[in-house]
């Protein structure tokens, strides 16, 4: 059954999820200032679904049951389907402006669903049997689950075992007749307070010797022995001033990040997906990546879109937007935005069947995509000040707009002064000017910074994670190939 993003919200409280943040424990975490906007956020999945408008990007027909599902919660089953997920997150970053969240799980669903299988098909095991009546489960609840990959990492020099402690990488501490106990800890997990279970998984190929940190395996939110301390993000205390508003940029969404600590968390057989088969991290770590970049190609491209409009309105404002120069920047802006957006689609419409029998992108694209998501929205970000200005990072705050304390020599108030320096052109008034402003600056420096800058650069991996692929991918004897004919050389 789909719920509403209020149902989502609803149910979200019956969870016993440990939050601290600010050195805390936060008792009353959904409704928490700081918090609340990314839950909006991903409540927007749930609303957008059930409007029968975007009912086909939005949800699909579960290739496990039948039923109508959120798309979120989707093995998918065509190129065709993959066209409609980035399709769909370019639609909730539009709506949003930020990260919605729930992409991680659906990325590690379509992960495990296949490297599940292979790993049955070589070891005997029963694991992918246990992943589809999990999935089953989230399906039929329309749960959102955080795909949790990236460990601390300590000394990255080091294998996970041969870390000073052992902790920085999650691992198997005992191995029992009914499951496995688990120790460590996931970071910068998106989504994971507000999800109601997670997913677990490796974070990099490993040996032998790291048998015991190839593990995956799903656990609810409010498992006995596991809690989250909350990222905070840039600016993120305006959330709690008095009344805040116009100084927020975004008051109703945001994204979410927050260590995922694991101390001792028993995990039932029935819910482990791997654990010893060391051979299959890289193989589920190198999925849930390309899927993960892939996903970039539709969220930042949605965001962007946003962000592109809101500097074609504060040009506006400031009687700027004839210029031919504005006009210029933001063409390219959109010319940067589409070609991540190209990348997005291209790598789904040559997505190839997995054995399991869901699909999956084309590895070398996705990695394309996502290593151009590492750069353009910094140039967005950068075109978008330049139009912007810079009363962005100036201008007084709302109070001050507001004020009533008389300054002037003939009785002018400080909201006076502001509201008199700051006038935007004729017709537009200074508050939907600082409006837009103040968009711009959470977008772009504030706290949704995290997820079109920085998580731009480092979600679903460093650049430096793609090159690697690229090398892998790119065919690069082919290539030499096809030179030495076409130059008649004959070794
Ligand atoms: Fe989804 Fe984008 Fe957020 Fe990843 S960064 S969870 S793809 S919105
Ligand atoms: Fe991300």
């Amino acid at each position: 059954m789909l719920m509403t993003g209020n149902q989502y919200i609803e149910s979200l409280r019956k969870l016993n999820t440990r939050v601290y943040m600010f050195g805390e424990k936060i008792e009353n975490w959904v409704d928490h200032p700081m918090i609340r906007p990314s839950i909006n956020c991903v409540a927007m999945t749930y609303d957008l679904a059930q409007d029968p408008a975007y009912a086909d990007l939005m949800t699909a027909k579960s290739s496990l049951t039948g039923k109508t599902i959120n798309r979120f919660a989707h093995l998918h089953q065509s190129p065709e389907d993959l066209v409609k997920k980035v399709k769909m997150q370019r639609l909730c970053g539009q709506k949003t402006a930020s990260c919605f969240q729930r992409c991680v799980g659906m990325d590690a669903f379509n992960a495990v669903f296949s490297t599940t299988f292979e790993i049955d098909e070589k070891y005997g095991t029963q694991y992918h049997q246990r992943f589809v009546k999990f999935l089953e489960m989230v399906q039929e609840n329309d749960l959102v689950v955080d795909g949790a990959m990236t460990d601390p990492k300590g000394d990255r020099s080091k294998a996970p075992h041969a870390q000073a402690d052992p902790d920085l990488y999650l691992h198997i501490v005992e191995r029992r007749e009914d499951g496995i106990v688990v120790r460590g800890a996931k970071a910068h997990q998106t989504g994971s307070i507000n999800s109601h279970w997670h997913i677990i998984m490796p974070t990099i190929s490993m040996k032998e010797d790291d048998a015991d940190y190839a593990v995956s395996f799903a656990c609810p939110s409010d498992a006995d022995g596991l809690f989250m301390i909350y990222g905070r993000q840039s600016c993120d205390t305006r959330k709690l001033e008095e009344g805040a508003d116009v100084d927020l940029g975004n008051k109703q969404f945001g994204g979410q990040e927050a260590l995922v600590v694991f101390d001792n968390v028993f995990i039932p057989n029935e819910y482990i997906f791997m654990a010893g088969e060391y051979d299959f991290a890289g193989v589920l770590v190198e999925r849930f990546a390309g899927y993960h970049r892939q996903s970039y190609g539709g969220c930042k491209v949605g965001v962007g879109d946003v962000v592109i409009g809101a500097a074609a309105v504060a040009a506006e404002y400031n009687g700027a937007d004839k210029a031919s120069a504005v006009k210029d920047k933001i063409i390219e802006m959109t010319h940067l935005n589409e070609t991540l957006y190209c990348c997005g689609i291209a790598c789904s419409s040559e997505g190839q069947k997995t054995k399991a029998g869901n699909y999956q992108i084309d590895m070398l694209l996705a990695n394309i995509c996502k290593q151009n998501v590492t750069r353009f929205p910094y140039e967005i970000v950068r075109l978008a000040e330049d139009i912007a200005g810079g009363l962005m990072v100036t201008m007084p705050s709302e109070k001050d707009f507001k004020s009533d304390t008389v300054v002037g020599r003939n009785g002018e108030t400080i909201g006076d002064m502001c509201n008199k320096f700051f006038a935007a052109r004729e017709g537009v008034s200074t508050e939907n000017r600082m409006r837009i402003l103040r968009f711009l600056e959470n977008i772009c420096l504030g706290a949704s910074a995290v997820g079109y800058r920085t998580e731009s650069m480092h979600g679903a991996g460093s650049p430096q994670a793609q090159r690697i692929m690229i090398a892998r991918q790119g065919n690069l004897q082919q290539k030499k190939e096809l030179a030495k004919a076409i130059a008649g050389i004959k070794e």
